[in-house]
């Protein structure tokens, strides 16, 4: 019998085209992200022309069919993506699945031809900036609680509420953003998605939300829709059958948001090693101190788990396919407490020096914090995850 020998590189670049798409991406991240990462994150600012270059690159539309204009990738491309942008900076990682994920993947599962041909080529090409409306201010976990809704007259629907910590509501401080996934509720309570613009009658910026503990280069806001006017043709597919879409997008959301989570660990863990080779005590390189070996050993441990497991439940997700909830809810689970926890680590080798910005580390740890709330909290991950393992019969070993 001949057995094929995987290679951690067979993993988490399966195909020659992965390791092209990774290649590519690390060398713009090298030349145009990483030099811009510090500046956007002190100044809370989203950088919207280095965004648009990444429709130049074709990485908008990544999992938009070629013929449909896109680069007709799949979910471990979207991985690669996330995880090489967020290496270094993870607030523009962060804008970038809220444009592509959150929009233009649900977009394009969902919407009907006539809606495509309306918006597709904008946002793949970065012409529009897009982001997603589910959370309200008093319904975030409990997502089913929304209250915004929609109600149909004539040609068009009319939609009321207010949406919040919504990633590229807005573009700058008084900018709202160009095109939004939103959900709300019609008839009998059901769910359904709109597709709104800025410039619809009644659709306002609320507020920016500053001072955000990390991901300070995507910008969040709160959204207003004060009866605001939305043509009939922009529900997407049928009225009320949006809670499957919005179910599936999760799973995404959660898959690529644990692909951020693991380029934060791998560039903190990166950092930690080096200056462990580099630093001095007690006449000592620290790297020869039990306690540093501790750190960084445990990390690398954690760091390949993590990403392993990320890369084995990307290759088999059908972005178009609901029904991997469990393994969606528990990477993002692991991946996101484990980033949190190497950047821990590494600012605690780093010592002092860890503390400030210059090191990078302390805004990774800063970062690695939003991964264990949005797209589900870690508590709303082990409470689905449980509920799976003990309603359905799904074998563990
Ligand atoms: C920076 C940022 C960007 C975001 N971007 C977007 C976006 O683009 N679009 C969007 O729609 N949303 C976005 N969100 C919202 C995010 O998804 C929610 O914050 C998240 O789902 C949690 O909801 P909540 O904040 O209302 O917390 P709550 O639901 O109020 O939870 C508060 C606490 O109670 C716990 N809890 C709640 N229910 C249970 C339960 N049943 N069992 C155990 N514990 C429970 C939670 O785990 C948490 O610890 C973003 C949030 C942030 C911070």
């Amino acid at each position: 019998m001949e057995v094929k020998v995987l290679t951690k590189s067979d993993i988490f670049n399966p195909t020659e085209e992965h390791k092209l798409l990774r290649q590519m991406v690390r060398e713009f991240v090298i030349n145009e992200v990483e030099p811009q990462a510090m500046e956007y994150n002190e100044k809370e600012k989203f950088n919207v022309s280095l965004f648009r270059r990444l429709g130049e690159l074709g990485l908008l539309g990544l999992t938009v069919r070629i013929e449909d204009g896109g680069a007709g990738m799949d979910t471990v491309a979207s991985v690669i993506v996330h995880e090489e942008l967020a290496a270094s900076d993870p607030g523009f990682a962060l804008a970038y699945l809220a444009h592509s994920i959150l929009f233009v993947n649900n977009f394009y599962q969902n919407a009907s031809n006539n809606l495509k041909n309306k918006y597709l080529a904008k946002v793949i090409s970065g012409e529009y900036i897009g982001g997603m409306c589910m959370t309200e201010p008093d319904a975030g976990t409990d997502v089913l609680a929304m209250k915004t809704k929609a109600i149909k007259k004539g040609d068009y629907y009319y939609i009321t509420g207010r949406k919040t910590y919504i990633t590229n509501g807005a573009i700058d401080n008084n900018t709202l953003g160009d095109i939004f996934f939103v959900y709300a509720k019609t008839e009998d309570n059901k769910i359904s998605s709109f597709i709104v613009e800025k410039g619809f009658k009644g659709f306002y910026l609320g507020q920016v939300l500053k001072h955000k503990l990390g991901m300070r280069s995507s910008i969040t806001a709160e959204l207003v829709f004060d009866n605001c006017e939305v043509p009939a043709e922009n529900l997407v597919g049928n009225e009320g059958d949006s809670l499957i879409h919005m179910m599936k997008n999760l799973e995404i959301e959660r898959l690529t948001l644990a692909a951020i989570s693991v380029g934060i660990a791998g560039r903190a863990l990166e950092i930690m090693i080096r200056y462990s080779n580099e630093r001095k005590a007690f006449n000592k390189y620290i790297k020869d101190f039990g306690q540093i070996q501790r750190y960084i050993a445990d990390s690398y441990a954690k760091y390949m788990a993590a990403k392993t497991y990320l890369y084995t439940t990307a290759a088999n997700i059908d972005l178009n396919k609901p029904g991997h909830r469990i393994d969606t809810d528990a990477v993002k689970l692991f991946a996101s407490t484990v980033a949190k926890e190497i950047a821990d680590n590494a600012i605690q080798v780093l010592g002092g020096y860890g503390y400030f910005g210059e090191a990078i580390v302390e805004r990774l740890w800063r970062d690695s914090k939003l991964i264990e709330i949005g797209g589900g909290t870690i508590e709303a991950h082990q409470k689905n995850i449980t509920k799976d393992l003990t309603k359905f019969n799904i074998p563990i070993r």
